[in-house]
């Protein structure tokens, strides 16, 4: 790997063997664990992991990263590439869909031709952006950990979409210990989970519904569940609805636009932050979605 004969290393410190590799020589004379990239010869990628024995030998060991490496780069740019490629030209139809009105009269079919364009540039706009966010995760982009408080997440969500809850007539109570106990995470990926299992709440709930929101926890977990009164979700289907883009049988969900992927996003989300997330129904009676995420002592 080093390019290096190893009868020719016998006898020398390790700053005599590997002058060209820095990082090497650190790792062999730093103490404790310590992992750091090593370059190797021929562009190559190594991440080297040490640690001390008790007999106070320094062990290394070297592993070639650097398919991983590339493979992890090109994800990357095909989940950005799906992002821009795909979601601004589908901006750029609307917003030039808009324009063309703006410059002269159209006749009726004309017009009628026009709000289609719009209606489907909408909604392939919608569908995309959940697309985008389940590639994302999945393709293991790192998510960031920082200190949040799931009551101000939930806050903003409940902000956030009041007034769908307002169009659907819909009212949501919110209980939150105070406060809620600190969890590690990705603020923006957290607020994603809240975001679908609310906006599933309020879309499946009746006109006059309440629809309650609670946080808990205590120093080793914290939970949120979303409950509501609506259409509920038949037995069979309850363990189907996390998988990818599956949606009801139900016709009163048929009807409504989505693509199926939001519990799949959330469910995604909720394991790659150690947590679990389930669903218990009663079909015609309203449905409760809780998770649980482990917590930290700031
Ligand atoms: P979408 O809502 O876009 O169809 P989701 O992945 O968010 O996709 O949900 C999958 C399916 O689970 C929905 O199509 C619906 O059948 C069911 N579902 C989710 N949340 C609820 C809820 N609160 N009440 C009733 N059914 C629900």
């Amino acid at each position: 790997m080093l390019g290096v004969i190893a009868e020719d290393l016998v006898g020398k410190s390790p700053r005599q063997c590997f002058e060209q590799h820095s990082n090497l020589v650190n790792l062999f004379s730093r103490s404790g664990d310590q992992t750091l990239d090593v370059r190797l010869p021929r562009r190559r990628l190594a991440v080297g992991v040490a640690t001390t024995l008790d007999t106070g030998e320094r062990v290394v060991v070297l592993q070639d990263v650097t398919e991983r490496r590339e493979l992890d780069k090109r994800r990357e740019s095909l989940v950005r590439a799906i992002s821009h490629d795909l979601r601004n030209p589908i901006s750029a139809i609307s917003g030039f869909a808009d324009l063309i009105g703006k410059f002269g009269d159209l006749n009726d079919q004309q017009q009628k031709f026009l709000t289609r364009i719009r209606q489907t540039g909408n909604k392939l706009y919608e569908v995309t952006g959940p697309m985008v966010d389940l590639a994302w995760i999945e393709a293991g982009m790192p998510l960031s950990h920082l200190p949040i408080r799931l009551s101000d997440t939930i806050n903003l969500v409940v902000k956030e979409l009041s007034p769908l809850a307002m169009f659907q007539q819909v009212r949501i109570a919110v209980s939150l210990q105070n406060p809620t106990p600190v969890v590690m995470g990705d603020p923006e990926r957290l607020k994603m989970v809240i975001y679908h299992l609310l906006h599933n709440a309020i879309i499946y709930s009746l006109p006059e519904q309440t629809i309650a929101i609670h946080a808990w926890g205590d120093q080793n977990e914290v939970y949120c569940s979303v409950a509501d009164r609506g259409i509920g979700i038949a037995d069979d289907e309850l363990e189907l609805i996390f998988d990818r883009m599956y949606r009801s049988r139900d016709e009163r969900v048929r009807d409504l636009p989505g693509g199926g992927l939001g519990l799949t996003i959330a469910k995604t989300i909720v394991n790659r932050h150690g947590g679990d997330i389930w669903a218990t129904s009663n079909l015609g009676e309203g449905s409760t979605f809780t998770f649980v995420l482990p917590t930290v002592e700031l």
